[in-house]
């Protein structure tokens, strides 16, 4: 018998009654709402990556999150799953305006994880929109105020946070850093500590890269709290 997935309070019980160490295998065994778990079901993802399956209970019960594994370890739906799903389960709406900010280092990724974020979360109602540059500013503004989820770089990002005047990021309920170490190697320090001081502190943040560098964690001081560490290691 289908499990009534689309409840939102039967769904806030079963992450509540999530054990983070259970070690799920399969994405049907997580307590997902209807719409990501037809996502998953369309884009073909069934089981869970290890990262994915350590980082995933932990960052739906809202932890925030440090994680590190190699790339191609599937860390991308490590952090896009729980953006929809902590959205949803609060329905967010387009009158609660931004929920989610994703930063990535380069356009390239940015593109690449949008392609994800719309794969996976084509049967949500979310409006979700890439800032990176590449159209007019002006542009990109008048349609930054409908946005629930964006996937941005952070010059761009931060050129937007100072000039766009009417740029709402007072409900903001998520940031992900996706691929943190490169970030900082870029030079975009300075940049991310000033986005983060435009957004809410009371927020999840989610820190994602593919080593743990001593950069990294200088920047998870500034922008986590009370961090899970989750970490991939190669087998020997
Ligand atoms: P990373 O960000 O760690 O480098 P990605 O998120 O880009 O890794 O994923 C790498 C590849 O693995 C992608 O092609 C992605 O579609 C695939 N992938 C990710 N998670 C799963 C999964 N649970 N099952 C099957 N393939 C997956
Ligand atoms: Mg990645």
């Amino acid at each position: 018998r289908k499990r009534e997935v689309d409840d939102h309070e039967a769904l806030q019980k079963r992450v509540d009654e999530l054990d983070p160490k259970a070690e799920i295998k399969q994405f049907s065994d997580l307590p997902l709402s209807q719409p990501t778990s037809s996502g998953l079901e369309a884009s073909r993802f069934k089981t869970l990556t290890e990262i994915q399956s350590k980082s995933l209970p932990l960052a739906l019960k809202g932890k925030d999150i440090l994680g590190a594994a190699k790339t191609g370890s599937g860390k991308t739906l490590s952090f896009l799953v729980p953006v929809l799903e902590n959205l949803y389960r609060q329905k967010w709406t387009e009158l609660d305006g931004l929920g989610a900010l994703i930063i990535s280092p380069t356009r390239e990724l940015a593109i690449q994880i949008f392609e994800v974020l719309r794969k996976i979360g084509r049967y949500h109602t979310f409006s979700a929109g890439l800032i990176i540059g590449g159209r007019s500013l002006q542009e990109e503004q008048e349609r930054l105020g409908r946005m629930n989820i964006l996937v941005c770089t952070p010059g761009r990002m931060l050129q937007h946070l100072d000039q766009t005047a009417a740029f709402e990021v007072d409900n903001l309920q998520m940031l992900v850093l996706d691929e943190a170490d490169r970030i900082m190697d870029m030079g975009f320090q300075s940049a991310v500590d000033a986005i983060v001081e435009h957004l809410p502190k009371q927020r999840q943040t989610m820190l994602f890269s593919a080593t743990q560098t001593k950069k990294v964690s200088d920047l998870a001081r500034l922008s986590l709290q009370d961090p899970e560490y989750v970490s991939v290691h190669e087998s020997a």
